[in-house]
C-alpha cells in the first residue's frame, strides 16, 4: 500500500516560494493501478519523485508497504528504493554504452547478481515485451516505442513492489502509446505491482483502477465517466 497524509512540498528559489503540493492525501491499495492527470507544472513529477523517495516532502507522512519514511535514514531509503521501486520516465534514460539486454540487466548487476543470471532474466523480460530479437542492439537503433518497452523491462526486472511511470507515453505516437500502456498495465497486474501512472492522456486514465486530477497541490478524485 501507498499512504500519503497531508504531504506538502515547497521549493524556494531566491525570494520566491513555490508551493507545489499542499496537504495532499493519497491511498493506493495493493495491486491497484492509479492515474494522475493534470496540466504541466501541476506537480505530477514532484509527487512521483516523493513516492519514489528521490525527494523529501517539506512536511507530512509517507508510508509505503508498511514502512514509515519519517523514521528511515537516507541510506535505508536508498536500499528500499533499489529493492522495491521501479521507474519509467518519458525520456527512457537508457545507456547508449550498453546494448539492450545489458541495459535491462543493470538493476540486477548493481544489486550484486551474476552477469549470466542477470542477462538471462533480462532476456525473459524482453521476451515478455515482444522485443527479444533486439537484445543485442544499442538502444539508439530502436524506435521510441521499442525503447520504452526496454525501459519497462528494466523497471520490472528486479520485481519491484511499486512501479512509477512518469508520462511514459508522452513522446510516442498513438499506436506505440497503446502498446506501451497495455504492456505496463498487463505486467503490473500479472506481477501484482502497485502502479502510479502520470499522464496527459485521458483515454488511458479511463482504463486504470482509479484516477486523480492534480489541482492546487491536491489530488481530486476524477470522475472517469465525465
Ligand atoms: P508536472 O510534472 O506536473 O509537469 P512538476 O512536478 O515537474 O510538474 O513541477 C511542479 C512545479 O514545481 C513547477 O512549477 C516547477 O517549476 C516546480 N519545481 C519542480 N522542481 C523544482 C525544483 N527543484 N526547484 C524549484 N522548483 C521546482
Ligand atoms: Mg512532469
Amino acid at each position: 500500500m501507498i499512504i500519503l497524509n497531508d504531504i506538502a512540498k515547497e521549493y524556494t528559489q531566491g525570494k520566491t516560494k513555490v508551493i507545489v503540493l499542499n496537504k495532499l492525501c493519497l491511498h493506493v491499495n495493493y495491486n491497484e493501478n492509479v492515474g494522475i492527470i493534470g496540466p504541466s507544472g501541476s506537480g505530477k513529477s514532484t509527487l512521483l519523485n516523493l513516492i519514489g523517495l528521490l525527494e523529501q516532502p517539506s512536511s507530512g507522512n509517507l508510508r509505503i508497504c508498511n514502512v514509515d519514511f519519517n523514521e528511515l535514514k537516507d541510506e535505508e531509503k536508498v536500499i528500499f528504493r533499489k529493492e522495491n521501486i521501479g521507474f519509467i520516465f518519458q525520456n527512457n534514460q537508457l545507456l547508449e554504452d550498453f546494448n539492450v539486454e545489458e541495459n535491462v540487466a543493470l538493476p540486477l548487476l548493481i544489486n550484486g547478481n551474476s552477469f549470466r543470471k542477470s542477462i538471462s532474466k533480462a532476456n525473459d523480460y524482453l521476451h515478455l515485451l515482444g522485443i527479444s530479437d533486439r537484445n543485442k542492439f544499442k538502444p539508439g537503433l530502436l524506435s521510441g516505442g521499442e525503447q520504452q518497452r526496454v525501459a519497462i523491462a528494466r523497471a520490472l526486472i528486479k520485481s519491484p513492489k511499486i512501479l512509477l511511470a512518469d508520462e511514459p507515453t508522452g513522446s510516442l505516437d498513438h499506436e506505440n502509446t497503446k502498446i506501451v500502456f497495455n504492456s505496463i498495465r498487463k505486467l503490473s497486474k500479472e506481477h501484482k505491482i502497485i502502479t502510479v501512472f502520470a499522464t496527459h492522456n485521458l483515454n488511458l486514465v479511463k482504463l486504470l483502477d482509479k484516477c486523480f486530477l492534480m489541482e492546487g497541490g491536491k489530488l481530486i478524485d476524477y470522475n472517469k465517466n465525465k
